[in-house]
């Protein structure tokens, strides 16, 4: 058996196995510790980076599937900071594919280890591994070389048919002279335009991308070097926290710069991407004439928590989730279509700042589980934010959701809702009486249902009745509540100040849509309810007020369930073996499923449309409700729009925008 071979080595070579299954973890040790390695374990991503920063390994055996980040994610953080970043990390997977393989050779592992393991030359490979950056050992990859790091952008430029190899040639030469930095002078060249250098950057090297705005900068940590030099180097810091600051980049992958600004300011740099033009005149702003006096103190958790709302923002996250654990790290986590996604770990004094914060801005009060909201701008935006706070067993813990506000009429075009389904509810909308009912769980596309449905001019009052304060009309009555019990108080006295239209969000509460349908007999009301399912909604108004009163009130009912969107940079062509009988695919089709990139936030998902159902009341079906047979009208409501949901799916599955398992996910129970 082979075993380390160390006549002058101080100790053991200490090799940490990250991996979130017991038995893998097991055998790596009971292989390695006789072979005379220290083998230290961790479980997940948050794990493996605070035992390689509390006792840096010689090598991380690192397994790119884990419950909490991306293996990516995992060696992005160790790159990022001053004591991972020189760390060696073998990729170890179960599906590998080449381009997998070369994905993680570029992020910076050593190689790659496929799982299962082959224990008899185990020993060996990880030896390989260790002696490879003496420049002894065989390597099954090729390392980078010497400035590879620097000719990276020029690759992946080229790759993607951004840039000839002449223009980067050219480029090249012209950098050896002037000194300057590659994506600058292909700028300035004409060979590509800066939003390339930025997708390329960002989505191929995995860098986060922050647009600048006045209000995320950190002004003291911008001004800890000088102009002069954040000029040159066409950086500038954002944000600083304890012993670690974002550096804003033209070029992340400017390892020098990152050298010289962490010497200088003695703080770890956490790299992001901005584009050259905005770093400037964000420097204009900051070092031309006279330094702005402010007034107001700005704490460090007041500027982290809008640092943390622009690049949601930005990320198109929905909401953002504080945190504590146990282990006295606090995670910061965004949503993004659906899913959350580690962004960063905090500090537990940090986490408490900022809850201590997020209370002050909502006046949320002291009581340990509260509901508060507040208006706030970031990154140019007039924010509705709504922030939840609860006890956990390891602390408080708050979720932040928020959404932009909008003073236009929202356009159902993007998510792919038809015409004929618009029309017929405006159609429904143009009499005199009836209610015309909206089914939709997502708050925030309920609310967006509901106004791109309002007529833009109407020759009358419309009222409308709110729970999320996000699209602001002038031309309406806007009335915001927040207790659905409240519903029919507020129905009655709309109804007697004149009220022509109602448009009411949510009528989930107990009574509301009792109350709504009697509206209904009498005046025009457009209603929005959480539940998404037509017969589901039909067996509510059956139990209240009664099918009869239904019957005489109810004109068209329109129900939307949001599917997600492959993201574009990563989804991948495969040929699933079987059918996928619940969404009405046949074997052997040619689909997409997703993967994950930086871009996505490694969900394999960007963006969304719905999927609708229309019941548009018929004299039959009135007739059925009436006589009290509501049995049959259900199952055929529910047959129906499971039929429409599926051939709607069906068609983006098919245009290769979504999913088979996204689509099977929607319409299984339908
Ligand atoms: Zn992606």
């Amino acid at each position: 058996m082979t075993t380390v071979d160390r006549p002058n080595g101080p100790r053991p070579p200490r090799i940490l196995a990250v991996d979130d299954q017991p038995a893998n973890l097991a055998l790596v040790r009971k292989i390695l510790v006789p072979a005379g390695f220290e083998v230290g374990e961790a479980r997940s991503g948050a794990e493996a980076l605070a035992s390689a920063r509390e006792r840096p390994p010689d090598l991380i055996l690192l397994d790119m599937h884990l419950p909490d980040m991306h293996g990516l994610e995992v060696l992005r953080r160790l790159r990022e900071s001053a004591w991972g970043a020189d760390l060696k990390v073998v990729a170890m997977s179960a599906l590998a594919n080449p381009e997998d393989q070369r994905l993680w050779l570029r992020a910076g592992c050593l190689g790659a280890i496929e799982k299962p393991i082959t224990v008899a030359t185990f020993v060996e490979t990880v030896m390989g591994f260790l002696a490879a950056h003496e420049g002894g050992g065989e390597l099954p990859f090729a390392l980078p070389g010497e400035g590879a790091e620097r000719d990276r952008l020029g690759d992946i430029l080229v790759a993607a048919g951004l840039t000839s190899p002449d223009q980067l040639t050219r480029a090249v030469a012209s950098q050896r002279s002037s000194g300057k930095r590659l994506g600058q002078i292909l700028v300035e060249q004409g060979a590509v335009s800066e939003d390339d250098i930025a997708w390329a950057l960002s989505s191929q090297l995995g860098y986060p991308y922050i647009f600048l705005t006045p209000d995320i900068i950190d002004e003291s940590a911008a001004r800890a070097l000088p102009g002069d030099f954040l000029r040159q180097r066409r950086v500038l810091p954002i944000l600083r926290f304890g012993e670690e600051m974002t550096l804003a980049m033209a070029d992340p992958t400017d390892q020098r710069t990152v050298d010289e600004v962490a010497g200088r300011t003695r703080l770890a740099v956490k790299r992001a991407l901005a584009l050259g033009s905005n770093i400037e005149a964000m420097l204009d702003r900051l070092f031309a004439g006279p330094r702005p006096a402010t007034d107001v103190e700005v704490t460090a958790e007041a500027q982290y928590l809008q640092f943390h709302l622009v690049q949601a923002l930005q990320q198109d996250a929905t909401e953002i989730h504080f945190d504590p654990t146990d282990e006295g790290q606090a995670r910061v986590r965004y949503r993004l279509w659906g899913d959350l996604v580690d962004r960063a770990a905090q500090p537990a004094e940090l986490h408490a700042a900022v809850l201590r914060h997020l209370r002050r801005l909502t006046a949320a009060g002291e009581s340990a589980a509260a509901v508060a909201e507040a208006r706030v701008s970031a990154a140019g935006h007039d924010l509705y934010l709504r922030a939840a706070f609860l006890p956990t067993a390891a602390g408080p813990a708050a979720t932040v959701a928020f959404y932009p506000r909008r003073a236009e009429v929202p356009s159902l075009l993007p998510l792919g809702v038809s015409d004929r389904t618009v029309g017929a509810v405006r159609t429904a909308l143009g009499a005199a009486r009836g209610l015309v009912l909206i089914g939709c769980a997502d708050g925030f596309l309920r609310s967006t249902l509901l106004h791109a449905f309002l007529p833009e001019v109407q020759r009358g009052k419309v009222w409308t009745l709110e729970t999320l304060p996000i699209y602001r009309r002038p031309t309406l009555n806007q009335t915001i509540f927040v207790q659905p019990e409240e519903v029919p108080g507020y129905l009655r006295a709309a109804e007697a100040a004149g009220a022509d239209l109602l448009a009411l969000d949510d009528i989930g509460g107990r009574g509301a849509l009792a109350a709504a349908c009697n509206v209904g007999a009498v005046r025009l009301i457009l209603a929005a309810h959480p539940h998404d399912e037509p017969a589901g909604l039909l067996a509510l108004l059956v139990e209240a007020p009664g099918a009869a009163a239904a019957a005489a009130a109810l004109r068209a009912v329109v129900t939307a369930q949001p599917i997600r969107l492959l993201c574009p940079s990563c989804k991948e062509a495969t040929v699933p073996e079987t059918a996928v009988p619940e969404a009405g695919l046949p074997g052997g089709a040619h689909t997409f499923v997703p993967r994950g990139c930086e871009a996505c936030g490694f969900t394999g998902f960007r963006g969304r449309r719905l999927l609708t159902a229309l019941w548009v009341v018929a004299a039959e079906d009135r007739r059925l409700l009436r006589a009290g047979q509501t049995e049959a009208l259900s199952d055929r409501l529910a047959r129906e729009s499971a039929e429409a949901l599926r051939a709607q799916g069906r068609s983006l599955v098919e245009d290769g925008l979504t999913s088979p398992a996204e689509l099977a996910r929607l319409v299984e129970d339908a």
